[in-house]
């Protein structure tokens, strides 16, 4: 079935200001954004999420969403990323690949999708696989994309290994002025007497502050909607919210607090990456 707009030749001509040429078609874009989109590894579950379809009954979602939308709007001439925060079940993935769909649409721009375990298990499957592909080849597309998502930021346990990788990622990516799009369970601040653990001490003191140079912080809170269901009404939403369903939990129990502040103290090293040190965290 041939393109009405260019007889399936691409290229459409148009006319500027009494002057015809041509540039290129719509269908082009379509399949070219579509391809790129297939290639973009956004699993199955999130394929339908777009910034129209995302739910949002409180200003934290509605603030988070016209955030999205404007980095959109922007992109490629965007300073910084997105980091959307919030417990589990808030939409956070969701406004990520949303976000991720929509700039590779709308600009044709390499996008890739990855959660942040997966992702450093591929680099540590390079070291323990029998077909030795190298970590260069995992990490290429990583650093290249012109828009990377982190998904799940800080959900792997803090070891020097996953430090350093991670850190590696994030400044290489940020040296070459790529834009990231991350996602974190772990709040970044804690209430006095709370055993949650905050995002510093999961990912490191060197990434968080590198984090805040590159990111836009946005806190998402609310309810829960795998708990609340799709057709919560207001008064069922209030009372989960009363009874701190999601909010004010503590998602993730303390774990090794000195261990790891130790190891904060230690921030500002250089990012010299072993790699080598890849054994099973
Ligand atoms: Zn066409």
């Amino acid at each position: 079935m041939s393109c009405p707009l260019c007889n399936d030749t691409r290229w459409k001509p148009i006319d500027e200001q009494g002057v015809r040429r041509v540039v290129r078609c719509d269908c082009w874009r379509d399949s070219v954004g579509n391809q790129i989109l297939a290639d973009a590894r956004i699993p199955p579950l999130y394929k339908k999420c777009d910034l129209e379809n995302f739910k949002t009954d409180n200003d934290s979602l509605v603030h988070a969403v016209a955030r999205a939308r404007a980095f959109c709007d922007a992109f490629p001439v965007v300073d910084k990323g997105l980091l959307f925060l919030g417990n589990p079940g808030l939409g956070k993935t969701h406004l990520a690949v949303a976000t991720l769909k929509r700039v590779i649409r709308q600009t044709g721009a390499r996008g890739l999708f990855f959660t942040s375990p997966e992702l450093l298990a591929l680099i540590r499957g390079t070291y323990n696989s029998a077909i030795r592909s190298s970590e260069s080849d995992v990490l290429r597309p990583v650093m290249d994309a012109q828009l990377l998502v982190l998904d799940d930021l800080g959900a792997e346990r803090p070891t020097d290994w996953v430090e350093e990788t991670m850190n590696l990622i994030v400044n290489t990516r940020y040296n070459h002025r790529r834009v990231t799009v991350f996602t974190s369970n772990y709040p970044i601040d804690v209430p006095a007497g709370s055993h949650a653990e905050e995002l510093k001490e999961r990912v490191g003191f060197r990434l968080f502050s590198r984090l805040h140079e590159m990111c836009e912080f946005l806190a998402l809170d609310g309810v829960d909607y795998r708990v609340a269901g799709p057709d919560a009404t207001p008064e069922q939403l209030a009372s989960l919210l009363k009874k701190g369903s999601a909010t004010s939990s503590e998602p993730v129990r303390r774990g090794g607090k000195a261990m790891v502040k130790a190891r904060l103290k230690q921030g500002g090293l250089d990012l010299g990456w072993s790699g080598g040190k890849a054994g099973r965290s």
